[in-house]
């Protein structure tokens, strides 16, 4: 166990923190998907429940008593090494006093959001493998934050687990486009995948790891810092800190602990290479050797036990001393790498290398609705309880009997049944109330609700089905008629989940097709070979201009250049160099102009610059500073070496210039100018004479 020890963090605090804001309506095209991880059942009330500022322990701990395997997992992290050397909490009260109110919470979230999306059909992503990792990740943030200080160990767990959730988001909301960027990454970097995901699907993980995070209420500088590990220039260093200690610091433990992650993914044979990565920067925590090896092993302990407690698939990790003997062993045959003196401790014995064999293969979800239901039967009758069980489980159904109306309610929070057979009258809650606040709930207020009553007036009978029942069962029980109202109840709950399975297709597919014309829009208006706006956006642009400058009087310049004796660059060194030169030539301008200016590729090696605000005095100077731009614009190519020159001709908006295209007719007159001028020159167009 390593000692609590708040070691000093100069020198590896100060990466820049930065935020992407993600693009917003792709973030609530994702939301409304209806495919995003999500927490269920007694997670999202223990959500909304921590929302309430009167809630209390009691009331939590009641709510988790719905869900024995939430409460259970609860239970075991409080017991974990995060803990200390506390004596073991033993309930689920005990639980919420030690790790508190908010921190099981965010536990709850993770672990709700884990058990219900361990598969997905998305064909390349490895759902397994993710959580694997996700763990690893969890358990290397908790023990370095237990170990360095400065954040919570728990919201180290936490944080570690969802911090790439987006990944698994944009997985499961866009399966298909998904797999391809997959296939495209093809196990490649980090930053690969991240911009293989914005030129694919518009958005990336980390942004929509961002949304969900705030979706969940989780705190503030969570994202920042998820934004942040990615990071990896730790020598620029120099911008002043924007976000608190506790964000950089949970920054750079989520930085380290994913390099304790790729220790646990890494195949056998290139595992000792990621230790000596890990070493390398957890040294920067000022940690000694001896530290440094108690964390790895406390690391790869943690991992696999809260693998076991999660049902998720981990792997036994050899002692960190058997992986630096290994790296050894490379660095002598290969004679490479600076391998870190110190950190050898052979008391540990090598355990068996890499990930345990796999699960039990996952029901197919087809045949488990033919099989028959999920049925939740509610009543305080021994006699019924006997009948009922025994018949439905006969018939192929899954039975659940829970002996008052209070329990019932808690069982369908916890497991979500399709149809629920309850007495009129028990204890606690009787039949109508179970059925009604079964109602009131978006996630429950579709379950075929079937009441058993001696009741059968007409009045009560009404009652009834206001309260929300879709059919009732007279007593004595009639087998017969129990039978035939099965039947009714499972083609219903078939038919519904049907609806539900396509509406979901639906809403995927309208995601998918949202995308490619999102891709359209942009390649409509872009030019695929200098990626400037193109001659569309342009003058689109020019409008826009044309009118914010008529409203508020502001001054408009317009330019047209346009490259000289190109035909002379294609003739002499081909097609290829002039496409090269027209690259290069367009990134030259756009960099000499001001933010606020628009540059778009006009015509062939034309190209056309919009300039608010600007007026005839400063029109020369900024016409030669773009010029200026492209003559000493050095290409050094295979292709091309050397450099080329460009006319303008400059048009400024005056009280005769009429529209928007007028005043493109004069700035490609004074174009013209300047090139009888001799090119390489700007020329500005002025009513009656052209100068320059
Ligand atoms: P000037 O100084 O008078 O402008 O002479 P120029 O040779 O630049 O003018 P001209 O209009 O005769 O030639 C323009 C050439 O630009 C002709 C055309 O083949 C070439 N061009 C247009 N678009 C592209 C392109 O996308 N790629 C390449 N490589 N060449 C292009
Ligand atoms: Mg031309
Ligand atoms: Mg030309």
């Amino acid at each position: 166990m390593i000692k609590d020890k708040h070691k000093s963090r100069e020198g590896i605090h100060k990466r820049e923190l930065t935020v992407n804001l993600p693009n917003i309506s792709i973030i609530d095209e994702i939301k409304t998907s209806g495919r995003l991880p999500s927490p269920t059942g007694v997670a999202l009330t223990i959500l909304e429940l921590t929302r309430d500022p009167n809630a209390n322990i009691d009331e939590m701990a009641k709510v988790l008593h719905g869900d024995p395997s939430l409460s259970g997992q609860i239970i075991k992290y409080a017991n974990s090494a995060a803990a200390g050397n506390r004596a073991s909490v033993a309930s689920i009260n005990d639980a919420l006093v030690r790790l508190g109110m908010s921190m099981v919470r965010q536990l709850c979230l993770g672990f709700s959001v884990l058990s219900n999306t361990q598969t997905g059909n998305c064909e390349k992503f490895d759902y397994e493998g993710f959580w694997g990792r996700s763990l690893a990740m969890a358990s290397s943030c908790q023990t370095l934050a237990r170990t360095m200080g400065g954040v919570n160990p728990d919201e180290g767990f936490t944080c570690g687990l969802l911090c790439e959730i987006g990944g698994l988001a944009l997985a499961s909301v866009y399966p298909e486009v998904y797999a391809k960027v997959l296939a495209e990454w093809d196990e490649g970097s980090r930053e690969d995948l991240i911009r293989l995901e914005n030129e694919m699907l518009m958005i990336d993980r980390n942004q929509v790891t961002a949304a969900l995070f705030e979706d969940w209420g989780l705190p503030d500088f969570y994202p920042q810092a998820v934004f942040n590990k990615d990071k990896t220039d730790w020598e620029s260093l120099s911008k002043p800190p924007v976000a608190t200690e506790a964000c950089f610091q949970l920054a750079n433990i989520l930085f380290v602990g994913n390099l304790a992650a790729e220790i646990c993914m890494e195949q056998n044979n290139e595992r000792h290479w990621r230790v000596l990565e890990f070493l390398n920067f957890a040294r920067m925590f000022k940690l000694d050797d001896d530290e440094l090896t108690a964390v790895y092993d406390e690391i790869m302990a943690e991992w696999t036990r809260m693998g076991k407690v999660l049902d998720v698939v981990t792997g036994q990790m050899p002692s960190m001393s058997k992986l630096l003997r290994s790296a050894r062993a490379s660095r002598d045959s290969e004679c490479s790498s600076d391998l870190p003196e110190g950190v050898i401790d052979d008391r540990h014995e090598p355990v068996n290398q890499g990930i345990q064999p796999a699960k039990e293969t996952l029901l197919d979800l087809e045949e488990v609705s033919h099989q028959g239901l999920r049925i939740l039967v509610a009543t305080d009758c021994p006699l019924h309880k006997k009948i009922l069980s025994k018949k439905l489980t006969a018939e192929g159904h899954e039975v659940t009997v829970a002996d008052d109306g209070a329990r019932a309610l808690e069982i369908a929070v916890a497991e979500s049944p399709q149809l629920v057979i309850s007495d009129w009258v028990m204890p606690n809650l009787d039949g109508l109330e179970l059925c009604r606040t079964l109602r009131l709930s978006p996630q429950l207020s579709h379950i075929h609700f079937i009441i058993m009553t001696s009741h059968d007036s007409n009045d009560e009978l009404v009652e009834a089905f206001e309260a929300g029942i879709n059919y009732y069962l007279v007593k004595p029980l009639n087998h017969n008629i129990l039978s035939a109202l099965l039947l009714g109840a499972a083609r219903e709950v078939a038919t519904r989940e049907e609806v539900e399975r396509q509406q979901v297709e639906l809403r995927r597919t309208n995601a998918e097709i949202n995308i490619t014309n999102r891709m359209l829009q942009t390649m409509a208006l872009e030019d695929q070979l200098t990626q400037l706006p193109n001659r569309r956006a342009g003058l689109a642009g020019l409008d826009k201009a044309w009118a914010k400058s008529s409203r508020s009087g502001e001054a408009l310049l317009v330019m047209i250049m346009d490259i000289d004796f190109f035909k002379k660059v294609n003739d002499t060194y081909g097609h290829d160099a002039g496409d090269i030169v027209l690259q290069s030539t367009a990134k030259a301008m756009k960099n000499a102009i001001r933010d606020s200016d628009e540059i778009c590729r006009f015509g062939g090696e034309e190209f056309m610059v919009v300039c608010p605000g600007a007026d005839v005095s400063v029109a020369t100077m900024v016409g030669n500073r773009i010029r200026e731009a492209v003559e000493h614009n050095v290409l050094d190519t295979p292709e091309f070496k050397g450099h080329v020159t460009i006319s303008i001709g400059v048009a400024v908006r005056g009280k005769e210039v009429e529209d928007a295209q007028s005043l493109i007719k004069e700035a490609d007159e004074a174009l013209y100018a300047a090139k009888d001028a001799g090119r390489n020159k700007v020329c500005i167009y002025a009513p009656d004479h052209v100068h320059e």
